[in-house]
């Protein structure tokens, strides 16, 4: 048996390699750039009003105040997409929007209240100083400014910057695909009819929906019977950078994954670590393809999915090889009085000061979901460890669209 950190360690020299792929801005939404995005133009693209009121020359204008105004001409208007053609000379003025762009000639923009109607000519009523609610071209930024990196996740702000600047198509890394293998005879779909010795399959939902809210791409699910030929043309059959099965990695007469997967060429890299649960995972390689057999029992296997295969869908798809994870401070006493060490379900909560605390969850058996419907991430506390009341302990999350190093977005629910 190897430790949990030696499987993590493997796992992360064994990954598949990443690949890119072109998509419009609306595709490529939740994917993470592959490339560095430099500014095509600046922002503002053009010199503009950041107020609804009046573009001047401030030379006319300054020292305007409401016992001492001064009267301009307007000569026009500067709507938003509809500039003004002409140039605002001595003693003129040019109505404009928000957003219109500043008329030739002006540098001032005096906002509607501080102006008056007198006719066709206005009164400026005060002023501040020279380029007064001017939007200048390029005070965002320049050409060439690099505007997002290689990495970024494209959610609803970068995806607006982008448009801002006219990008409709990016580079972004393609999603690790995944082909989903769930074994054991005793299974049954949640709307089939099912006998008194049968099980509901579990897995295959769970892990459908793990690999999605992790960013992978999964290509096909399969239900095996727990026959080693059907195991062994299942797993040849598929195809993708994961192949990740459930159950069947046991000790027992029936558990045919491991025999099946080295019979299809893999070579093995570890099974079982000194963990509990999902001590019986099994991690094998062929060529650029990883296999993973979790256990059957459905926490064991989200579990082994939460911190060795979830990594690699993010890893493959730009983010770092990791975890979102946090410190948080024990609001109940945890302790692992086993001889492994425990990946204990846990609940995050923000605490009344505006701290992170974490509690237990009932029913942590490795074949109980209430712990991990309740749960929204859990803690590895080492053999014979026990944290107090009071104490820091680092909480993984089970939000896996999460970036690692990121601030986990379950912070903000009490
Ligand atoms: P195994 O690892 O195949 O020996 O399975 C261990 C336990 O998990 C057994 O009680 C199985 O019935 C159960 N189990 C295996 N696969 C699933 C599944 N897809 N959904 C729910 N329970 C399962
Ligand atoms: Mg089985």
């Amino acid at each position: 048996m190897i430790s949990l950190n030696e499987a993590v360690a493997i796992v992360k020299n064994n990954l598949p390699p990443s690949g890119e792929k072109s998509l419009s801005l609306a595709e490529a939404l939740g994917h993470f750039l592959a490339e560095d995005i430099v500014a095509p133009e600046p922002s503002p693209r053009y010199t503009n009003s950041a107020m609804d009121g009046i573009a001047v020359r401030f030379v006319d204008v300054a020292g305007a105040k409401e016992e001492s105004p001064v009267l301009l001409t307007i000569i026009g208007e500067s709507r938003a997409g509809l500039p003004f053609s002409g140039s605002v000379g001595v003693g003129e003025a040019v109505r404009i929007s928000t957003g219109a762009m500043l008329a030739d000639g002006a540098d001032t923009v005096i906002r509607l209240e501080e102006t008056r109607e007198a006719g066709n000519s206005v009164a400026v009523l005060a002023v501040r100083k020279k380029g007064q609610d001017v939007r200048r071209q390029g005070e965002e930024f320049e050409t060439g400014t690099l505007l997002l990196r290689r990495g970024t996740r494209l959610a609803a702000p970068q995806a607006a910057l982008l448009a801002a600047v006219g990008i409709d198509h990016v580079r972004v890394f393609t999603p690790c695909t995944v082909a989903l293998l769930v074994t054991g005879s005793e299974l049954v779909a949640a709307g089939d009819q099912i006998e008194r010795y049968q099980i509901r399959d579990s897995n295959m939902m769970m892990l459908q929906a793990a690999v999605r809210e992790a960013g992978g791409n999964l290509l096909s699910s399969r239900r095996v019977v727990d026959e080693r030929e059907a195991t062994s043309e299942a797993i040849a059959t598929s195809d993708a950078d994961i192949i990740l099965c459930t159950g069947g990695v046991s000790v027992g007469r029936h558990d045919h994954v491991k025999e099946a997967a080295e019979e299809n060429g893999f070579a093995p890299l570890f099974w079982r670590i000194r963990q509990k649960p999902g001590k019986p995972l099994y991690c094998a390689r062929k060529g650029n393809t990883l296999l993973f057999g979790l256990p059957g029992n459905p926490v064991s296997a989200f579990m082994c999915f939460a911190h060795y295969v979830r990594p690699v869908l993010g890893a493959l798809c730009g983010q770092p090889f990791g975890w979102p994870s946090c410190m948080a401070q024990a609001v109940v006493k945890l302790t692992n009085k086993g001889s492994r060490p425990n990946m204990v379900r846990v609940r995050l909560t923000a605490t009344p000061e505006g701290g992170h605390g974490v509690g237990s969850v009932e029913h942590q058996g490795s074949h109980m979901l209430t712990s991990l419907a309740e749960a929204n991430g859990y803690v590895i506390l080492e053999p014979g460890q026990s944290v107090d009341v009071g104490e820091m302990i680092r909480v993984y999350s089970y939000d896996f669209r999460c970036e690692p190093g990121t601030v986990w977005r379950h912070l903000y629910l009490s």
